[in-house]
């Protein structure tokens, strides 16, 4: 296998912005998604590099010099130049060189449909002057390189359309990265929080299959990943709905034979919590009413799983979504509750974990040490410790980025860790996210920020 190398190129920048509408710049989109992507190919161990990594003027030669010089003129340098559409259209196009076959750019198309992206063509495109010459020159000008253009999609579609780009820029990143390690026989490690809601298609699966595994329609399945026929090919990826899109555990649906006594005893409230929480003048039931159980809406989700150690089945329910629900195995659901098959009944009480689990939040401020689990890499230690990837390897000293699960590593005391930082020229909210192991989402919470735009000797607080 020939081992992969990426070239990440954002597309425009500096006095050319590409395309612009509704206030916004492409070149500021290539850029943010590309520095995303940049970091995921190296918490992947991939070898990256980026062909512009601030606002920067580029032109044509430059930028396929750049690309050419970073891994040399070899086709295991995969390219993926980075942009957003306009004139009038929805979805994402991928562009292909004469020279490539189309797998990549048909595999990248599919994923970012997984995503929830409307899937419009990938394609070659020949220049009219010489139709054995790529029109683009990142195509035409970058030897025998695999370079991609992919759009993902339209800077002057509807609002809601260009929001969906914002807000999921890092699933359309993921979509890419994915397909690019698929393509080159890369593990592809999922980064935490994100993509958990996607699935391979194994072979004897049908829409039907997946559907129940994920307490989901084949409407809802087709819906979100854009589907127009019923057909699916073994290792193609579905997006499948997240739990944020299941309704909220938060509420409960009055059955048949419900008091408030039975409803509280079971949610570990009381009469009169759920009273006042409801609005209620007495006590009295109906069949169906929504009862809200918590005030709040997700923050108290994990308290009630340490403390209660008990869920009662809920219609729709399966091993599968409650093992999900609460970071265990379906195997370890059946053997704590000594169940021989997978069928669940309404209202049956499983146990859901050995008395104490709680504690692994703890462990983590105080102990200033981390074992590794399955799935870590020294990038998201690095991240859920607020610090980064070189301190930890000279904290621990180690040589490579390979970690073994188990393995037991150091982690930096907070205190040495800035809590404010002004801004400077060139730097976006991205540069500053990674900088300090956190994410734009979290600095615009923490600054109030309704916008990405940042001045000069703006003072931010980053934790
Ligand atoms: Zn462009």
């Amino acid at each position: 296998m020939d081992e992969l190398k990426v070239v990440i190129d954002p597309g425009h920048g500096g006095s050319d912005p590409g395309a612009v509408a509704n206030g916004k710049n492409e070149k500021d989109y290539t850029l943010m998604i590309s520095q995303y992507m940049f970091e995921r190919f190296n918490e992947l161990g991939v070898p990256v590099t980026l062909t512009r990594d601030t606002d920067e003027t580029l032109s044509p030669t430059e930028r396929t010099q750049r690309i050419l010089s970073a891994y040399g003129n070899s086709p295991d340098v995969v390219v993926i130049s980075n942009h957003l559409n306009a004139g009038g259209g929805t979805g994402a196009e991928v562009i292909y060189a004469l020279r490539n076959s189309d797998t990549l750019a048909r595999n990248v198309l599919s994923n970012l449909g997984a995503e929830g992206q409307t899937m419009r063509k990938y394609y070659q495109r020949r220049l009219p002057s010489d139709t054995s010459k790529d029109y683009y020159f990142i195509h035409r000008n970058t030897g025998k390189t695999e370079p991609i253009i992919v759009e993902y999609g339209f800077i002057d579609d509807t609002p809601e359309n260009v929001r969906f780009l914002e807000d999921n820029y890092k699933r359309l990143a993921e979509a890419v990265i994915r397909a690019v390690a698929l393509y080159k026989g890369i593990d592809y490690i999922a980064p935490p929080g994100l993509m958990s809601n996607t699935y391979i298609v194994q072979k004897g699966d049908s829409l039907y299959s997946i559907a129940r595994k994920y307490n989901t329609t084949i409407e809802e399945l087709k819906s979100l990943n854009n589907l127009v026929s019923n057909t699916l090919q073994v290792g193609q990826i579905l997006r499948v709905p997240s739990e944020e899109d299941t309704p909220s555990s938060n509420t409960y649906v009055v059955q048949k034979g419900d008091s408030l006594y039975s409803i509280a005893r079971r949610f570990n409230t009381t009469v009169d919590e759920l009273k006042s929480l409801n609005n209620l003048t007495s006590n009295v039931l109906q069949i169906n009413q929504v009862l809200k159980i918590s005030e709040d809406d997700n923050t108290m989700e994990d308290d009630d799983m340490d403390t209660a150690n008990t869920y009662i089945v809920q219609k729709g329910d399966s091993l599968y979504s409650i093992a999900k629900k609460f970071n265990t195995t379906v195997e370890q659901l059946k053997s704590l509750n000594n169940l021989t098959s997978n069928v669940l009944q309404i209202n049956q009480v499983l146990k859901i974990s050995e008395d104490d689990n709680a504690m692994e939040d703890d462990n983590m401020d105080t102990a200033n040490t981390y074992v590794v689990q399955s799935g870590d890499s020294l990038y998201s230690i690095a991240r859920k410790f607020n610090t980064t990837v070189d301190e930890l390897k000279s904290l621990n000293n180690l040589t490579s980025n390979l970690l073994q699960i188990n393995q037991v590593l150091k982690i930096p005391s907070s205190s040495d860790i800035p809590t404010t930082y002004t801004v400077v020229a060139g730097d976006n909210l991205y540069s500053i996210a990674r900088k300090f192991n956190t994410t734009v989402d979290n600095l615009k919470t923490l600054n109030n920020l309704t916008s990405n735009l940042l001045n000069i000797g703006q003072k931010l607080i980053i934790r």
